[in-house]
């Protein structure tokens, strides 16, 4: 069972593209492209004692904000914003400045101390209509090779969920095909 994102599933079947199959389902999931997430993190002078430990934001840069103090960080807040948008237009040192604002219009919070953005470009598959075209089921043409990730077909999008359906989905086949695997 490969059990590797997509990027790395790409990777790992390249060495063996020369078997029809094989190329096959690299050329497939080749065709699916991904989505950005960011993660910009506050560090601030004393607690931040948000009202929630998450907050959804409507109308602005931000889309979630995450209390660090259930991690026992108090004084951090991390703010996520899922997609692509206006945020990958400026600077990471002004991102980091207007996200501070604009949760500043909303919560009181402490004076900024610290702010650090984390770019995941590769972050989720971009889940556009069409998109279960390119999707493999998990068990794949190449006998003994079954998929398990959140690429496949879930039924789902880009999610944790879609990712644990396609592990049970996979090692359920593997154990109708295989009694003996338990
Ligand atoms: C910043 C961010 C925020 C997210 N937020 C949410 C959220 O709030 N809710 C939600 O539902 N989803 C969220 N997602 C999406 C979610 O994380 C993914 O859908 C899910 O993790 C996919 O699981 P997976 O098992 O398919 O792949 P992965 O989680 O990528 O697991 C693949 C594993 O393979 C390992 N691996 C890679 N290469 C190799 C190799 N060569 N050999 C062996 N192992 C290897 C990796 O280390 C990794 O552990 C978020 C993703 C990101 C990046």
């Amino acid at each position: 069972m490969l059990a590797t994102s997509l990027t790395a599933t790409r990777q790992l079947l390249k060495p063996l593209q020369s078997i029809p199959a094989v190329n096959q389902l690299i050329n497939k999931i080749s065709k699916i492209n991904f989505q950005p997430i960011v993660t910009v993190y506050l560090v601030y002078e004393t607690a931040c004692k948000l009202p929630e430990l998450m907050s959804g934001i409507l109308g602005g840069l931000s889309h979630w904000v995450f209390d660090h103090r259930l991690t026992g960080q108090e004084n951090m807040l991390a703010v996520v914003i899922s997609g692509e948008g206006k945020h990958q237009e400026i600077s990471r040192e002004e991102l980091i400045e207007k996200i501070d604002n604009e949760l500043r219009s909303i919560f009181t919070l402490p004076k900024l101390i610290h702010g650090l953005v984390n770019l995941e470009k590769k972050a989720t598959f971009d889940c556009v209509p069409g998109i279960n075209d390119f999707r493999p089921q998990q068990k794949t043409e190449i006998e003994g090779l079954y998929l398990a990730g959140d690429y496949t077909q879930t039924g789902y999008p880009s999610t944790l969920e879609g990712a644990i359906i396609s592990g049970k989905k996979s090692a359920q086949i593997i154990k109708s095909l295989y009694p003996l695997c338990q």
